[in-house]
């Protein structure tokens, strides 16, 4: 299989934090900061090569395939929180991820799934039930986020973190006449999304492999 036909070993289901999706993007136009996990996409995956494949050949997104019950679940589960253009946001993500998958799910069973999978695990709700909640200035390790989900679902998500722009990244000046301090690591991260793999048929969730997008030994925010 070549790359642009789609050659790919498993799914990865990522589900965003609003907010933050926000707070790390300069282009949300019309910011939705709900307070729930919302769908970013699902992505078939490689192991070796860990963002590919991407831009496939295949079918073209066709709107008229979001039949209105479908269009209805999409809206709850998987709104454009950045510019509120919800099918722009469907076409980018069935061209950029979906296609390369196509010989497993058509467009309309892409988007069935993905929402049967947002329907299955409530994020949201596990970590509130585990008390992380949403809160300016608490922090969380990576493993105190994991746990509760892991527990839930069975098996191990990932997580992926932003660098919070809020931190100044060590710009402050030097006093006069002293050396310039080695770079001071980040107080907190910001958790951006929390990805569940699937097996090869999108069926079966899996324990992810791909290493976690959040800096080890940073605690984590959620806000
Ligand atoms: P980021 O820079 O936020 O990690 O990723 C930017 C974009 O690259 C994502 O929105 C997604 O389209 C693509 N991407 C990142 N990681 C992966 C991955 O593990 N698998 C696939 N298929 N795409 C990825
Ligand atoms: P990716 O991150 O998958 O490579 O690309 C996502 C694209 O969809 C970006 O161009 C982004 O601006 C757009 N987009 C529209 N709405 C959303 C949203 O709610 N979340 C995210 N992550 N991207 C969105």
């Amino acid at each position: 299989h070549v790359m642009s036909s789609g050659s790919y070993d498993y799914f990865q289901f990522v589900q965003q934090w609003p907010p933050t999706n926000c707070i790390v993007r300069t282009k949300c136009s019309k910011p939705r900061p709900l307070q729930i996990f919302t769908i970013h996409g699902l992505w078939p995956s490689n192991y070796s090569n860990p963002k590919k494949p991407s831009n496939c050949n295949g079918s073209k997104f066709e709107d008229r395939k979001v039949y209105p019950q479908l269009r209805k679940d999409l809206k709850k589960s998987w709104p454009d929180v950045e510019s509120g253009n919800d099918t722009r946001f469907w076409e980018g993500e069935w061209n950029k991820h979906g296609r390369c998958s196509e010989q497993t799910l058509n467009q309309m069973q892409y988007f069935e799934r993905s929402h049967a999978m947002w329907t299955s695990f409530n994020i949201t709700e596990i970590l509130k039930n585990a008390s992380i909640v949403p809160h300016p200035t608490q922090t969380w390790t990576y493993s105190d986020i994991v746990s509760p989900i892991k527990t839930a679902t069975k098996r191990t998500p990932l997580l992926r973190c932003k660098p919070d722009p809020a931190q100044p990244k060590n710009q402050r000046p030097q006093p006069k006449g002293q050396r310039p301090q080695p770079n001071s690591p980040p107080q907190s991260q910001l958790l951006h999304e929390v990805v569940f793999c699937y097996e090869f048929n999108a069926l079966k969730q899996i324990d992810c492999n791909r290493t976690p997008g959040c800096i080890n030994q940073v605690n984590i925010s959620f806000q």
